[in-house]
């Protein structure tokens, strides 16, 4: 039997957790222990653990890639609330915030395109984030906004203070900190072909569905930054934040989805059981 079922029975805190995994590959070990971690907080804490599918990404998600994540997380013995929540489905709520950082001045439409602001950028920035957007590309902080568009068709990015250290305890990897125009520069909140940027979805859905504490992986460190200062501009308490280790193959590589003998459907297939994998993450660092 697998120990982790967070039994709604027991619930009697106020922890709110979520899973949030995209559907864009099969998942792998490395998602599985840190979804697993997710589960384990939620239910040390006797709280609730919400599930939400990060399928904002239309060219790369697929409905079966959710299904598959849906089957395995339930096969390593992880339980969540109903419903699940599917981002693709709340545009309308995503579209609020956006006003509301629209109402503030804090955002601007960006008309450079990728190309411009990578050559303009130089280097790549570190691991695989996005290039810092340059700063004489945003518009003078007194310029009047355009207005938004029903359907929106330019990039809009947050404006992100200049030089501010921002900084947050992290639960496993402890004090983090980041200069804001430094170490990552203007970032997107909604892109032209009318999507909401990562950033701006998770903040709206953690915000909306009171998440206490972000579980996930430590690839998203750099972006806990930004989701702070969304969290700030739309004048709401961030949630604690804690980002697992990322796991690496024998080579050093970070575990990706193209490792299919590491997913955690091929695993199944070759006969490992729900048991032996969280032994695994139970009995090593
Ligand atoms: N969907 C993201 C991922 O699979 C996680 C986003 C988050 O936890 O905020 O990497």
């Amino acid at each position: 039997m697998c120990s982790l079922i967070t039994s709604v029975v027991e619930q009697n805190s106020s922890y709110i957790g979520r899973l949030a995994p995209s559907p864009t590959g099969y998942l792998h070990l490395g998602h599985a222990r840190t979804f697993y971690k997710a589960a384990a907080r939620a239910h040390q804490a006797k709280g609730k653990l919400l599930l939400r599918v990060d399928d904002l990404d239309r060219d790369r998600c697929r409905p079966e890639y959710t299904e598959a994540a849906l089957e395995d997380l339930a096969w390593l013995g992880l339980r969540w609330e109903e419903p699940i929540l599917i981002q693709s489905h709340r545009l309308a709520i995503y579209r609020q915030v956006l006003e509301t950082l629209h109402r503030a001045g804090l955002i601007f439409p960006c008309i450079h395109s990728r190309r411009d602001v990578q050559e303009a950028a130089g280097a790549p920035h570190a691991d695989d984030d996005e290039p810092i957007y340059p700063r004489d590309f945003r518009p003078p902080t007194n310029s009047e906004l355009l207005p938004l568009e029903t359907v929106i068709s330019v990039n809009w990015r947050f404006r992100v203070p200049n030089n501010e250290l921002i900084t947050f305890q992290d639960g496993l990897q402890g004090e983090q900190t980041a200069m804001a125009g430094q170490d990552f520069g203007d970032f997107l909140v909604w892109r032209k072909d009318n999507t909401p940027s990562y950033q701006l979805a998770t903040v709206a859905d953690d915000i909306a569905t009171g998440v206490t504490e972000v579980v996930r992986g430590a690839d998203l460190i750099r972006s806990t930054f930004r989701q702070l200062l969304l969290f700030r501009a739309l004048q709401q308490n961030p949630p604690a934040f804690s980002h697992c280790p990322l796991m690496r193959d024998e080579s050093g590589q970070r575990l990706a989805k193209r490792h299919d003998s590491l997913s955690l459907s091929a695993l199944r297939a070759a006969g490992v059981t729900p048991e032996e994998i969280i032994h695994k993450f139970t009995h090593t660092a």
